[in-house]
């Protein structure tokens, strides 16, 4: 037999058996184990515990072996010891032990008393059992219950019979349901789930999560109040370390907002090429209104408010053909009142909008004026409603009328603000249409003026000139020189304005394509030296130069195209006042024959440069006050030679001069049949 390193009275330990053998199995335990006398004062400790702490043998009084207890713990050690020795109760306690190596290890304490025939303490046994590893995975297991807590999806799991077992509050913000109502019951009476394709898509899931152990997808569910939610779930197979199932687990998230974000920016992109594309506002609406079914609403109509008032119904949509055709009868058979103190009447007479989240059975039996009527609104099965005005500037032309059903839909602020913003845009569009319409009028009415008055402006001017040509010849034969310029200058007065009633006719004549154009191999050098004639004698102070040649022929219009010279040629000398010369550049190149124009003038600003060719347009400068114009020469110009397959540039710097280049296409020996107007 081993020394007693404790010292401790053999009677103590050899307590009830009368031999060693006890004391030896209490020592070769691997547990520590102590006893205390009735004053609580430790007798003995195995030898466990001094190998276990380190401490030397012997060491048994109190207060010496407190050097082993973690120092935080010791109070409460004593306390609990103290309320043991006064009641006579066992007592447990957990507190963290030395071990030999210094490391500090959870131990749960137990001491029980031991009475003798009078019920008196006479000793009191005790044990200390590890349990850190038991402490940290409580712990580990506290740090994962809190993450469910916070998750932000919902969390559920179920025993293998689907009965709900876990719910973690993202599950209750999600389906409305709380954690106490839904434990142990069964799944599927708390969260209906829609498979778009049914049974199938069900027996699929089950299958996958059978075979796979996990499925993957997005089902519409049923909050607590009915309303649907789109939900991507994640649902996973469980099992216990040997491989048991224990149930499953979901992991859903509400993608519903998201979802209704996506549709909404996919509708009001649709909506705006639909609202975009034609000025027919009438077909426009109506198309809207069907995009808007059924991502957006069950049914979906748009009114319009007449001029006399009426209201006017200009489309409805449902997805069901059968239910369009029932609101149209429905709708004619008892037209909206107009003085009706709400709904769409209303919204039209007050441009505001009306939105009605939730309707109710009461909301329905308030409304309705009869019992028919309650019939008919019960069997659409209305859930959600929105009525937003469409308004232009101060006015309410029309409305929109958005409303969940079937669906069972709950419109929210968010989808308001998205109907009005539809609203805000088709307005728009209904009165760009309407704008656009009378805009074309007015420009069908200056254009019709412009046709007549120059047509009855030609006639006298011709009459004119040809009476200041006689007198002019009559001067000159008499011998009245002074007379003879007079006249000279005014028939040259009257070329100028025969040319700007040209203009003005071929305007009009280009708006109502009307131009006719001649067809034959021009040659372009012959066209720039006749315009460079014609004009070199109005320009006094410029000498045109002509460079270069094109070699080859265009197919087109002569007089057409010399016209087009002539019109750069003025206009280089007209805005070059300070300047002497203008040169014509004429080449051929891959694009075919080339005729630049280039004068060293007061030059175009770079912003003027994109809009140069349209009708009107002239450079608004203060400095270009001096130059009169009419801004139609280089429109025309431009329409030329469009018509005849080439194009017209221009390149240009302030204060150093302006280059217009004119491109056109040389014939080819086997185009010999094209021409300007087969080609244009
Ligand atoms: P306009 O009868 O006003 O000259 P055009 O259509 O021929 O009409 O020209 C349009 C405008 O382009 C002119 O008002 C003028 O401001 C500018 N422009 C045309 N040619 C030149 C040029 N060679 N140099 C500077 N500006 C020019």
């Amino acid at each position: 037999m081993r020394e007693d390193p404790s010292g401790a009275p053999a009677s103590v330990v050899d307590a009830g058996r009368g031999d060693d053998s006890f004391r030896n199995l209490v020592d070769a335990l691997p547990q520590l184990i102590y006893i205390a006398g009735e004053d609580g004062e430790i007798a003995y400790f195995n030898r466990y515990w001094y190998d276990f702490t380190g401490l030397p043998a012997g060491v048994t009084r109190t207060g010496d072996w407190y050097d082993a207890i973690h120092p935080d713990d010791l109070p409460e050690i004593m306390a609990a010891r103290k309320r043991a020795l006064h009641t006579g109760q066992a007592f447990e306690a957990e507190y963290r032990l030395r071990r030999r190596d210094g490391v500090y290890r959870w131990h749960l304490g137990r001491s029980t008393p031991l009475a003798d025939g009078t019920g008196r303490v006479i000793r009191r046994f005790g044990t200390a059992t590890d349990i850190t590893e038991q402490k940290a995975a409580a712990e580990n297991l506290r740090y994962y219950a809190i993450l469910v807590q916070h998750m932000a999806d919902a969390a559920i799991t179920t025993d293998t019979s689907y009965v709900i077992r876990g719910w973690n509050p993202a599950a209750t913000a999600l389906y409305g349901w709380e954690e106490h109502e839904v434990l142990g019951r069964p799944a599927n009476e708390i969260i209906q789930t829609h498979f778009p394709n049914g049974e199938a898509d069900r027996q699929g899931w089950i299958n996958t999560v059978n075979e796979h152990g996990r499925w993957q997808g997005e089902v519409v569910q049923r909050h607590k109040d009915g309303s649907p939610i789109l939900v991507a779930a994640t649902v996973t197979q469980i099992s216990d370390a040997a491989g048991r199932p224990l149930g499953m687990t979901a992991i859903n998230r509400d993608v519903t907002a998201q979802r209704r974000l996506e549709e909404n920016l996919r509708f009001l992109a649709e909506a705006n090429k639909v609202l975009g594309s034609s000025l027919d506002y009438r077909t426009t609406l109506a198309t809207v209104a069907r995009l808007g079914v059924p991502e957006i609403a069950d049914w979906c109509a748009v009114d319009m408010l007449a001029e006399n008032g009426a209201i006017e119904r200009l489309a409805v949509a449902h997805v069901d053909p059968e239910k369009v055709a029932w609101a149209i009868e429905l709708n004619e058979s008892r037209p909206p009142d107009p003085d009706a103190p709400t709904g769409l009447p209303h919204v039209l007479r007050s441009g505001r909008s009306e939105f009605y989240p939730v309707i109710t059975d009461e909301m329905l039996v308030a409304a309705a004026q009869n019992e028919e009527d309650l019939a008919l609104v019960r069997r659409v099965g209305f859930s959600s409603v929105m009525i937003v005005p469409l308004t232009v500037g101060e006015r309410t032309i029309g409305a929109l009328t958005f409303v969940a059903a079937e669906s069972g839909r709950h419109y929210t602020p968010a989808d308001l603000a998205f109907a009005e913003e539809v609203a805000a845009r088709a307005a728009l569009a209904v009165e760009n249409a309407r704008l656009y319409t009378a805009a074309q009028s007015a420009v069908a009415v200056r254009d019709e003026f412009m046709a007549l008055a120059s047509h009855e402006l030609k006639t006298p001017v011709t009459s004119l000139k040809m009476y200041t040509q006689v007198l002019q010849r009559q001067a000159d034969r008499r011998g009245e020189a002074d007379l003879a310029d007079r006249l000279g200058r005014m028939d040259r007065q009257l070329d100028k304005l025969t040319g700007l009633i040209n203009d003005l006719l071929d305007v009009a004549r280009i708006q109502g394509g009307r131009i006719e154009y001649t067809d034959e191999a021009v040659d372009l050098n012959a066209v720039v030296g006749e315009a460079v004639a014609d004009v070199q004698p109005t320009a006094a102070k410029h000498q045109i130069a002509i460079e270069g040649a094109i070699e080859g022929l265009v197919w087109g219009d002569r007089e057409r195209l010399g016209q087009v010279v002539t019109n750069l040629l003025t206009n280089a000398v007209k805005y070059s006042p300070q300047a002497d010369r203008v040169v014509v550049h004429l080449g051929t190149d891959e694009r075919g024959a080339s005729i630049a124009v280039q004068d060293f003038g007061i030059g175009i600003g770079e912003e003027h440069l994109p809009r140069l060719f349209e009708q009107f347009y002239r450079v608004s400068d203060p400095s270009e006050k001096t130059f009169p114009g009419l801004g139609i020469g280089l429109y025309i110009a431009s329409e030329i030679v469009r018509r005849h397959g080439g194009d017209i540039r221009v390149t240009s710097e302030l204060g150093v001069g302006t280059t217009f280049t004119v491109a056109l296409p040389l014939t080819r020996q086997d185009a010999a049949s094209g021409g300007v107007t087969g080609g244009a």
